[in-house]
This record gives structure tokens, sequence and C-alpha cells, in this order.
């Protein structure tokens, strides 16, 4: 690397937590499906940042209105006194985006809460959840009880890695918060067996990006949805990585022909230019949860962040990204499934749409990661054994080629 490059590694090292475990690589643009480093080197994205960047780097319209919203002086965080065009725009849109939530609480349509950071809005449906107990179940406050799934990823605050079956996430932070019960993923018997009059929610990633790029079994959600039908239970899905097209549909829930009680979106939603996030539930719910005074954030819900949201959720629908990822996805994976047959190192590929997950026998992900890089494509491991394939869902013909042919050096050697 540069003298420049080793110029920015020590500014990090210098000043900044050592919270992430970086590959020894400055990138100075981003645009589409690819990755610039200074001397002009070119990578093939193939994690779009966990999907936030699902429309591809610096998408031209998304960039467009964050611009026009910048120069025209609408960008700005207001005081949350004011209304503002962008907000009021954007949670319509949200709102209808997203099939009707919790149908048997009624046909009221959706109402949205938004946020910045994903983890944001995994608190709010969490807030949710355990006032519906509270309010509509009757559960005494403090007693409601949440399940969750082993393997999960909802993001870094302290409530929510308390129910991390990550250790690294959790130790040392304590006290951690109560409230939440874990079991095994894709596992119904055992999510029957933690029901108790106190549960008021399930909180599911209807498939787990950071556990590993797994899926469940078949009727996993279907059977989720039934018992939080027969016990009273709010049903929310985590879409903030696997949502937006990311699997080849909408929502990934709708692999199984469910709706949930709630959603919750996060990543792309902007395009991957500015932090939002939301949750999305049926408005009789969010009404009976959010009153005057009872939530907010400064910077949830500002225009500019809106803006970029609007013309996200519009470009998603204008370019298919879903149907494009349905298709591109199915390409690829029976190309890496061609590669893994002849590569020694393969246990397993896995995935749906442009979420695709190679397992190593050897557990040795990030090593392969490493090499990847220097063979022009930008990927990363999931606890170890998986080398997670996530590229924008843009990506083209030519730039599949060009993945397939880089994996099979490296993979296939
Ligand atoms: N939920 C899921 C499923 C995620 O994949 C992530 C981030 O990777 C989060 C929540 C947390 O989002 P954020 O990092 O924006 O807080």
């Amino acid at each position: 690397s540069t003298e420049n490059d080793n110029t920015i590694f020590k500014l990090e090292e210098n000043y900044g937590a050592h919270h992430y475990d970086r590959i020894g690589l400055v990138v100075r643009q981003a645009k589409g499906c690819w990755l610039t480093d200074e001397k002009g080197n070119k990578y093939l994205d193939c994690l779009a940042a966990y999907s936030a960047a699902n429309p591809g780097h610096h998408h031209p319209v998304i960039t467009r209105a964050v611009m026009d919203a910048l120069t025209g002086n609408y960008a700005s965080v207001l005081s949350n006194v004011v209304f503002t065009d962008p907000l009021g725009i954007f949670l319509s849109k949200a709102a209808s985006f997203a099939p009707q939530m919790a149908p048997r609480f009624g046909n009221h349509g959706n109402k949205v809460l938004p946020k910045n950071g994903g983890v944001e809005s995994v608190e709010t449906a969490i807030k949710t959840m355990r006032y519906f107990g509270f309010k509509h179940k009757g559960i005494e406050d403090g007693k409601q009880q949440i399940i969750v799934f082993d393997g999960n990823f909802h993001g870094r605050t302290i409530c929510v890695v308390s129910f991390s079956s990550t250790p690294k996430y959790k130790h040392g932070f304590g006290p951690l918060i109560p409230g939440f019960v874990s079991v095994e993923f894709g596992n119904l018997e055992q999510v029957k067996k933690a029901i108790t009059p106190n549960t008021c929610g399930i909180l599911v990633e209807p498939m787990q990006g950071e556990g590993g790029m797994r899926i469940p079994p078949e009727g996993f959600l279907k059977g989720l949805r039934q018992l939080a039908d027969d016990h009273d239970l709010l049903l929310i899905c985590d879409e903030i990585q696997v949502g937006l097209g990311r699997t080849g549909k909408k929502f990934a829930f709708e692999h199984e022909n469910i709706v949930p009680d709630g959603v919750i979106l996060g990543k792309a939603l902007s395009g991957g230019l500015v932090p939002l996030s939301v949750f999305i539930t049926n408005a009789k719910i969010m009404d009976m949860v959010f009153s005057k005074g009872s939530d907010g954030s400064t910077f949830g819900g500002y225009p500019l962040a809106c803006v970029a949201g609007t013309a996200a959720l519009k470009i998603f629908e204008q370019e298919k990204l879903a149907e494009k990822a349905a298709e591109q996805g199915r390409i690829l994976k029976a190309k890496i499934e061609q590669i893994a047959k002849k590569s020694v190192h393969v246990k397993e590929v896995r995935g749906k749409g442009l979420f695709i997950g190679i397992e190593m026998k050897n557990g040795n992900a990030m090593e392969f990661c490493r090499k990847l890089l220097k063979f022009g494509l930008i990927v990363n491991d999931s606890h170890g054994h998986t080398i997670r394939i996530s590229p924008p869902l843009i990506i083209n013909d030519r730039e599949i080629e060009f993945m397939v042919k880089q994996l099979e050096k490296v993979l296939a050697d």
C-alpha cells in the first residue's frame, strides 16, 4: 500500500476505537458495483455494505435527490415541532410499500416510525411488543417476554446485545437487559415451549445474515405466524438485511406467504447514502403504543434522510430490484454450486436471491476472503466459516461473470 494509505491506517489506529477488523484497503470512490482505491485499482463490491448499497453506490437518482435537498436548503435537521414535506411524503410511501401489517387487527393501513441506524428501529419494535403486551394483553409492566433466536443479529445497543448469543458482543457490558428468551433458529417446538402468559412477541430475521447466511427450514415462518395468532403475540420481522429485494422478493417473509405484525427496514432504505431505518406496523398498533412525547429522535425522519428514502423506494420499484436479485441470484448460485463441486474447500452453498453463503470446510473463510481481495473481489466472512456474497442488486451479467471467474480461481484451486 502507498504511504498515503499508511497515513490513513495510522489515523484510525491512533484515533479510532479498534472495534473493526478491516482489510487493508482504502476506498476512494464507490460507483455502482465497483470500489476504487487510490491507485485506481477497481474491486467488485460483493458485500454492498451488507445490503445497504442494494441499488448500487451513488445511484444517480438518489444522489440527485440528496443534492437537490442540500442545494435547495431543505435538507437540514429541524426541530421536531414543525412539519416538513419530505417526512410526510416518505411516511406515506413507506406505509404503502409494505402489505397491511397485522391484518387481524383490521384494515387500518400501516404507520411508520422513522429512525437512523437499524438498531434504533429494532428498539422501536421491542418497545412496541412490550407495550402491546402490557396494554393489550394485560401483562404486568416489567414482566413482558420476547422470544428471539440463537445466532440472531439485530445490532449493538445494550438492549439488543443482551439477547445476542455471541459472547463477545456482550461480555463485560453488563448489567444486561432481561425479558428475552432465545431458542434455536428454525425450531418451532422450542418456540412453542418458550411461550408463557408473559410472552408478548417474537422477533425474527426471516433469514439470518450475520448468523451465517442461514435459511430456516420451510414452514418455519408459517409456523411462527400460527403460534403468534394462537397466543396473540406480535410477530416482528427484522428485514434490515434481507428486505428490499435482497433475497429475490421485496420482503423475505414473502417466501413463505406470511404477513407479520410489524417489519423493520434499514440499510438500503436510503440507498445507502444517509442513515435511515423504520418500524412499520398496523396503524391501530402504532397508535396504541406511541402517544405524544413517548418516543423521539433528533435526526429520525429529518428531511435529507426522507428525501433519500423516498427516492430509494421509487428506484426499488422502477428498477425492479427484487426481480433482478431473483434472476441474477439464480444464475450466480448455480455457478457457485458448480465451483463448489470442483472445490475441496467448500462445504455448502446456500442462499436465496443475491443473499448467498459459501461455507468452508475448515472454518477458514477469512483466509479465502483475503485471497479474493487480491483477485478484485470485496467479500467478508460470517462467523469465520462462511463467505458472504451479497453484491448490489443491479449487478449485471458481465459483473457476475467476473465474480464467478475470480471465485473459481480461488475456491477451485
Ligand atoms: N438487524 C439486522 C438483521 C442487521 O443485519 C443489522 C446490521 O447488520 C442490524 C439489525 C443493525 O443495523 P445497524 O447496524 O444499522 O444499527
